[in-house]
Order: C-alpha cells, then structure tokens, then sequence
C-alpha cells in the first residue's frame, strides 16, 4: 500500500533518523538517572544531557543553565504563562495586567484565562487582516502595570512570523517581561534571545524532527526573570520542573537542536522553494483560491489557503492519499471554525473552505506534484458536482 503524501508537518514532525539514532542507547543500556550524582553512570547521562542542553541554547543564543527541559511546549508555554503571572501580581511591586493575541495556540490563550480567573486584567489583542500583530495598539497596550506579554514567533496555522524584536523592545521599555511561543519557530528561522529581547521562550521537540514528550523553556537569567513553579518534588531543573528527566528525550531534542542549526539555512531555501511550486500550481488550476496570512513575513514551509465555496472536510475526505488537515491538530476534531482564521476577519463559510498544507525537510518535489495535481482535480469535481455551493 501507498504510505499517503504527508502535508502536515505543521501538527508533527518525523523524529529524523539521526536523532533516533543518538537517542538508542539511552532507551537501552545507558539507563541510569541523570540526577544520580553519587555513582558514575549517573554521571555520564547527566554529561550527555548537558551537551543537548548547550546545543539547544546555542540555536537560541542563550546559556545552558537557562534553558529548563519540560514535556512539551503546552507545558513551557503553561510554565512561563502562570508562573510570571503569579510572580508578578504577588510580588511587592505587583504587576497584575497580561497581553496576548487573539491567534495564539490554545495553551497560550487558556493559560491567560486562568491567570484572569486568578483576578489578573487580560487583555487579548486583535490581529491585522494580514495575521500580524499591530504594534501601535500594542504600545498603547502595555502600561507600568503589564507583567507579561505574549506572543508566538510564528503561527501553526497561518504560518505568519511575528516581529520578535520589535514586540521585544516595547515590552523592555515598559518593564513588562516577554514571552514567546517558539513552537513552530525554534529550528525554522533565527532566533536570537538577545537581540530579540525574548525573556521566555518556549520550545518542542516533535516540531522539529525530535521526539514527541519533550520541549523546554528558555528562562532569562540576566536580568532574572523569576517564575512560580507547577510542580513541586526533588528541586530538578534550578526548582522550575521537579520530576526525573527523561534523558533519551533530552538527548534526541538536542540532537534535533544541532541538526537544525547545521541545516536550518538549506532547509528553508529547499522547503520555500517546494512551496512555492506548490502555491504556483494550485493557482493554476484553482485561479481564485486565496491566500490567508502574510506571505512575506511567513514560515518557509506553510501554505493557508482558502477555495471558496469548497467544503474543506468533504475536500480532505477525497484525497485519502494525502495527509493534510483544515487547522490546528488540537481543534481539528472540533466542529467550530479556526478561532484564528476569524480573528483575520474571514467569513465562516470561507473558514470551512479553508485548509492547512505544511511540506517538511522530507518533502520532494514529486510529492508536491502529485499532491497539487489531487488537490485541484477534488476542487473541480466538488465544484462540479455543487454548482450552487455558493
Ligand atoms: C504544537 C504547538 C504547541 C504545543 O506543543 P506540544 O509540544 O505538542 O505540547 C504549542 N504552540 C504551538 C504554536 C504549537 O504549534
């Protein structure tokens, strides 16, 4: 049987045959608890694990020690949210008021819903009909009282890069610390934690060819950016995440980590390339699809587009042999629209018409072929067989 022609490697990513590869022995023999500081096995993994830690700062331009592992990048983006909310609203000088946008993950967003219930003022931000946040309401928005602003690096669904650096330096002028959901970001494009004024930065591994059940949480250090731990225990990973690290994960999220900093700039330049023979032959057959989203400011991998009048389930339902999806993995299942695809202004019957495709480091030009070449004939006959859809 024909394996189908994946397209969503905006949900998940392959583990790369290289991580697996480093990560083997540490399922097998090399089992030993990396906090096992008394024996020298323990030893050994806790070296190991420390490398994985370095390459990971090193993509970022932070330092080991404020890199923090964490199951995933719902749990960075819940570590950073609640515990600098709760910090700040009850330290002596309290900041008690947050900022985000309408378009983040739901882990960002019900996170700040939570610091809401908490009795902390959220303020939840529109975004431009092109995806990208407005930075004059955004000035205007952070005051002496914001604790925290966040706002991801680049969107799961819509592909948009935010500007970084400049929502980094607004926030640094006001005290307000600033978080980013790196998740679709971290081994995609630069990032620079420096330059870009990023205090916490949250990361996953299964995004970015590594394993699923690990991430990590950039936490700055200089100035100190201090969090409320979640978990409480043995004091694991400077008191943030206590709990045993699981050292294969962390080793292979490491591997990840080099392999991207080695590949990132070939990768982009091979993956915009297939995307945009994508994008051209799509438009070929199917002339008014539309695009949602900035183009130029977008992730080299990801295309968003609309076909009006198409119902996009009954589209993904005639191309079983392609592996593609309408939006988000986790609301995916659900019945309303994309919430992000709305807050761009798109109606709901263009929300419904709407789907996802994301091309990875696998991706080869055949398969975009023949996945363009599926797709525009679904279009037509759908079209065909409903002349009055619109
Ligand atoms: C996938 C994703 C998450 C969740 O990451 P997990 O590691 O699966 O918990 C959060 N934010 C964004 C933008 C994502 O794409």
């Amino acid at each position: 049987m024909n394996m189908p022609i994946y397209l969503d490697y905006q949900a998940t990513t392959p583990t790369d045959p290289r991580v697996l590869e480093v990560m083997w022995p540490y399922f097998g023999e090399l089992y030993a608890n990396p906090h096992s500081a008394e024996h020298a096995p323990g030893r050994a993994i806790e070296a190991r694990v420390e490398e994985a830690r370095t390459e990971i700062a090193t993509l970022i331009n932070a330092e080991s020690r404020e890199v923090v592992f964490t199951s995933g990048a719902t749990e960075a983006n819940n570590m950073a949210i609640l515990g600098a909310g709760r910090f700040r609203a009850s330290a002596p000088k309290s900041r008690t008021h947050v900022i985000t946008l309408a378009t983040e993950h739901k882990c960002v967003l019900e996170s700040m819903l939570q610091l809401q219930r908490e009795g902390l003022t959220l303020d939840i931000l529109p975004v431009q009909p092109d995806g990208l946040v407005d930075l004059a309401l955004l000035e205007q928005a952070i005051t002496e009282d914001t604790a925290l602003v966040s706002i991801m690096a680049a969107n799961n669904e819509i592909g948009v890069l935010q500007p970084i650096a400049e929502i980094g330096a607004l926030c640094q002028a006001k005290g307000a610390w600033f978080h980013t959901d790196a998740a679709q970001a971290f081994g995609k494009i630069p990032l620079d934690v420096a330059t870009q004024h990023i205090d916490l930065m949250s990361i996953s591994g299964h995004k970015v060819y590594g394993p699923k059940g690990i991430g990590a949480l950039y936490v700055r250090r200089r100035p100190r950016i201090r969090l409320q731990p979640l978990f409480f225990g043995g004091g694991q990973e400077r008191g943030l995440r206590s709990g045993t690290l699981p050292s294969p994960l962390c080793i292979g999220l490491g591997e990840a980590a080099r392999i991207a900093a080695h590949d990132m700039t070939t990768d982009a330049k091979h993956l915009s390339h297939l995307r945009d023979r994508l994008l051209q032959q799509l438009q070929a057959g199917v002339p008014d699809l539309r695009i949602n989203g900035a183009m130029a400011e977008r992730l080299p991998h990801n295309l968003n587009l609309t076909f009006p009048g198409v119902d996009a389930q009954a589209l993904l339902a005639s191309v079983p042999e392609l592996a593609l999806s309408t939006g988000s993995a986790c609301s995916s299942a659900a019945v309303d629209p994309s919430y992000v695809l709305a807050a761009l202004g798109l109606s709901e019957a263009d929300a419904r018409s709407t789907i996802r495709l994301a091309i990875g480091r696998p991706t080869t030009a055949d398969e975009v072929d023949r996945a363009a070449a599926r797709l525009v004939s679904a279009v037509q006959s759908l079209r065909a067989a409903r002349p009055a859809a619109e």
